[in-house]
């Protein structure tokens, strides 16, 4: 069996390789500075993930999933995958809310005069999305939120705490699901509502992770007042618009692009430093089988991709990819500790530092929180999947 790309996919992955290329600062700086690629975390950085996403705009490749009747560019499936795949490989700043599950849901839900102001706005790179779904007692069981939504006129009245909100300190812009009816069952009480983070009473607060980095908020809500202009789709169906307010590119592509840089990173760390290899030889059948599972995980994201391609509906199958992409993630992290021994503690410039893979060790604990936890995936594909009943 032979897996090729279609001779125009190939050209348009060099070509996504020569842009990256010319407009990304080089990986060293890059490393340096902390930047990520993931979601923006402070200034310095946002400012560098927005210059990032302008020249994208730039390109037509920010929207580039989107249909082109709201400014994007309809690309494949597997254009999409390549693009993925390429920018994750090299770290690129391309996380945008916006551009993934925000404007996606006004497109459905959105009222005309919502999608005329949003949407251009989201497909320039003008405006900057958090997502305001989880609370300090609703995560998994996010149908339990409890920030209340109060109609009041014209206007809708709002307070409650909303928690890890990734970006939240920067965004312009907040998308919230809210309960406007506390008596109905938990499912059909929610609204959705876009938000300005500006607006009085609204109080962003940081919540610093253990790798020292502030990426999460708390957002309060205090008789925050907005216009009932700003409700999305139906009164109390928000459980139902959040459901599809998804990616349009689920594969879990990134996971894998990611984890096989960071593979060849710790392979020319051991090539380069054999005595680290001398004092723990187990090391290289570590590496050995992260590399495998880059390669066998490539293809779980690429049969997502595939699915979606010819219409289908990834369910479970993108469950497989995200629960073997963020564990993986985190096995090749610790990989990297047991290479570089008790010089992979020392991070930040410390004296002495080989490699900072600390940081890197410790932001990817929560890969397996973030986006669903892997106890869920394991639910979702053992219910849907593999049609066990539910425990
Ligand atoms: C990096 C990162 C970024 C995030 N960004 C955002 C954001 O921008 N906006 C936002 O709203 N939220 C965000 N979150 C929050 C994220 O969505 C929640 O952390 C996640 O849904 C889990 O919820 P929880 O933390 O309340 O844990 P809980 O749901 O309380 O889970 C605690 C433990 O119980 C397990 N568990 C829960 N339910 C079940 C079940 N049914 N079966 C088996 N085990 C179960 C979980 O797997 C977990 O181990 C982010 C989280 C992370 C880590």
């Amino acid at each position: 069996m032979r897996f090729a790309y279609d001779s125009d996919v190939e050209a348009f992955r060099e070509e996504v390789r020569q842009f990256i290329k010319a407009e990304l600062p080089p990986e060293e700086i890059r490393a340096r500075r902390g930047y990520e690629g993931g979601f923006s975390t402070y200034k310095e950085e946002y400012d560098y993930t927005m210059n990032f996403q302008k020249k994208l705009v730039e390109k037509g490749w920010l929207a580039m999933a989107w249909p082109k009747e709201f400014g994007g560019s309809g690309a494949s499936h597997m254009r999409q995958l390549v693009y993925n795949e390429e920018m994750a490989y090299h770290g690129a700043p391309v996380g945008n809310m916006g551009i993934q599950w925000v404007g996606p849901a006004l497109m459905l839900y959105g009222t005309p005069e919502q999608k005329e102001k949003f949407i251009p706005r989201i497909t320039g790179a003008d405006d900057w999305w958090c997502t305001l779904y989880s609370e300090p007692g609703a995560g998994s069981d996010l149908a339990s939120l409890q920030t209340r939504a109060v109609r009041d006129g014209d206007e809708w009245v709002l307070n409650g705490q909303k928690i890890w909100t990734s970006g939240g300190h920067l965004a312009d812009w907040g998308w919230l699901a809210a309960r406007s009816d506390p008596d109905a069952p938990k499912h059909r009480g929610i609204t959705m509502f876009v938000v300005d983070m500006k607006s009085p009473g609204i109080t962003v607060r940081p919540l610093i992770n253990m790798a020292n980095r502030h990426g999460f908020n708390e957002v309060f809500f205090q008789d925050v007042r907005i216009p009932n202009s700003q409700v999305v789709g139906e009164v109390n169906r928000g459980w139902y618009h959040m459901a599809v307010a998804l990616d349009f590119e689920r594969s879990g592509v990134g996971a894998y692009a990611g984890g096989r840089r960071n593979i060849e990173r710790l392979v020319s760390i051991a090539k380069a430093n054999p005595e680290l290899v001398a004092r723990r030889p187990s090391v290289r059948y570590e590496l050995a089988d992260r590399m495998t599972e880059v390669n066998v995980g490539t293809f779980l994201s690429y049969r997502v991709a595939h699915m979606q391609g010819v219409g289908l509906l990834p369910n479970y199958e993108a469950s497989v990819s995200k629960l073997f992409g963020s564990e993986m993630g985190q096995r090749i992290a610790l990989t990297g500790m047991h290479l570089l021994g008790q010089a992979g503690e020392l991070r930040d410039g410390s004296k002495g530092e080989i490699h900072d893979l600390a940081t890197g060790y410790l932001q990817s604990a929560s890969s397996t929180v973030a986006a669903g936890t892997s106890e869920i995936q394991r639910g979702i594909i053992a219910t849907r999947g593999l049609g066990l009943p539910r425990g």
